[in-house]
């Protein structure tokens, strides 16, 4: 048993040196296997606990389990990562809650309610997270419709559920036959359902970061329920670490989390008032405009990773610093649909992570960029985020219209997330250069070596 209690002390620091490593772009995959090994660490030690049997359905659960997600793993697109995301959360959730459901079943609170009262909270929060991240799994898969899914009475209906799978799983406290066990977590499962339906495709990543913390919080509690110091720990940081997230997301859209949850964001907007006119560009003249710019700053948003034009973009960038260009990239911290969505796209691209700035570092600089061009982004530049009245105001975005010159690279008169009508693309600095992102970066670059 000391040997157990070895073992997991070293998860703990594995799982906590991984976390850490994770911080930074260069070291944050060597803190994936760091973590990785942890987690083989502790499946490994469970087979030695006392008293363990059930052998063959172990060793099947994980062959069945670690084939699925290597499958799955290697063939999802950097386009699907949230909603894979969400299905590995969800999986944890409902984890915790089956622990929670099993000990409950056996009695084995018996005379300790405080545990008791432990399992419980974490079979809610664990089922909650479970379908919860089911139903976000299903609205980015498209299995179901993205848009916020909102009738008359939600929110009352919503909270007499949560009320009702409480007040259920307290009174376990007191009595627990199995048909009352059973009804407390269909109740529970149904509340995550049902949380989910209103919060629109666009604000999914936010709710699956909020979920992945629930799920920590869920294993934590589970962890001390049945006393397993690995699910303590990896709870608690994998809580922590979720919740931090969640409010860092939130802020840089400057939504709060709780307007995030009671959702319908993107159903009505204001229909806006633009100034000045549309003016087109064509690749011929916004390659020479590059040319024989100084400084150059290229804004990728969420069409950068639809087109998955980053290997374009470093391309088009290697060739204008070969002709003495600076080139630099801004990354805004929720540009495309998932925290870091930017900096793994062109860090796979072969980007090196010094020329990516983030919002703090390259806004001053703005007004000395020679030309900006603005790959698929959209609300991460609109001025309107100024503007007191807009859906946006609030929200932090790259100046971009700063910039001395400005191109905007994307397909029509499609709009951002957000809905509104973006300002910039009518400013008299700007000038719009329609296509795929990929195959305009592709063509300017051609147009750059003819010059
Ligand atoms: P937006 O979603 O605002 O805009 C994307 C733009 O890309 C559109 O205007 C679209 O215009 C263009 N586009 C789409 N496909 C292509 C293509 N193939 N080639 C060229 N352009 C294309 O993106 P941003 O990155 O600016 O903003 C992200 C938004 O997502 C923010 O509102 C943010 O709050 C939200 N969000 C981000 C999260 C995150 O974690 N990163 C989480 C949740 C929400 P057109 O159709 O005309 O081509």
């Amino acid at each position: 048993m000391d040997l157990i209690q070895a073992a997991y002390f070293v998860v703990a620091i594995l799982f906590i040196v991984g976390l850490k490593r994770m911080a930074h772009p260069t070291t944050a995959k060597s803190g994936i296997v760091w973590a990785g090994w942890a987690m083989v660490l502790a499946v490994l030690v469970t087979f030695f606990w006392p008293d363990m049997h059930n052998f063959g359905l172990m060793l099947l659960a994980l062959a069945v389990g670690s084939v699925v997600a290597w499958w799955f793993a290697v063939r999802v697109a950097m386009t699907d990562m949230p909603q894979m995301v969400a299905i590995y959360n969800g999986m944890g959730g409902g984890a915790a809650a089956t622990i929670a459901a099993v000990e409950l079943l056996k009695g084995a609170f018996a005379g300790a309610p405080g545990l008791m009262t432990l399992a419980i909270l974490g079979g809610i929060i664990g089922s909650v997270a479970f379908t919860g991240s089911l139903v976000a799994f299903a609205k980015l898969q498209g299995l179901m419709s993205a848009r916020p899914l909102l009738f008359p009475g939600q929110k009352v209906v919503n909270a007499l559920v949560l009320v009702l799978a409480f007040a259920l799983g307290f009174s376990l406290l007191l009595n627990d036959p199995p048909s009352v066990i059973l009804l407390f977590f269909l109740l529970a499962l149904l509340f995550g359902i049902l949380m989910t339906l209103p919060i629109g495709g666009g604000d999914m990543p936010v709710a699956i970061s909020l979920y992945n913390a629930l799920t920590g919080l869920a294993v934590g509690f589970e962890g001390f329920a049945i006393g397993n110091p690995a699910l303590m720990v990896a709870g608690t940081l994998v809580g922590a670490a979720g919740t931090l997230l969640t409010v860092l997301m939130a802020r840089a859209m400057n939504r709060s989390v709780w307007s995030v949850l009671m959702g319908g964001f993107g159903v009505e907007q204001e229909a806006g008032e633009v100034q000045g006119s549309l003016k087109p560009i064509d690749v011929e003249d916004a390659a020479v405009m590059l040319a024989y710019a100084g400084r150059v700053v290229f804004v990728p948003g969420y069409g950068m990773a639809l087109s998955q034009a980053q290997h374009k973009v470093k391309e088009l960038a290697d060739l204008l610093e070969s002709k003495g260009v600076e080139v630099r990239f801004a990354i805004h911290p929720v540009a495309g649909r998932m925290p870091g969505h930017m900096n793994v796209l062109l860090a796979e691209a072969g980007v090196d992570y010094d020329k990516l700035k983030d919002l703090e570092e390259i806004n001053p600089e703005f007004p000395t960029v020679d030309v900006a061009v603005v790959i698929g982004a959209n609300d991460v530049v609109n001025p309107a985020a100024r503007r007191p009245g807009s859906p946006l105001y609030g929200m932090p975005i790259l100046d971009v219209d700063k910039a001395k010159n400005v191109i905007v690279i994307k397909r029509g008169r499609g709009k951002g997330f957000a809905g509104v009508e973006n300002e910039l693309f009518y400013a008299d600095n700007t000038r719009m250069l329609y296509g795929d992102a990929q195959s305009v970066l592709a063509q300017l670059t051609q147009a750059l070596k003819k010059l």
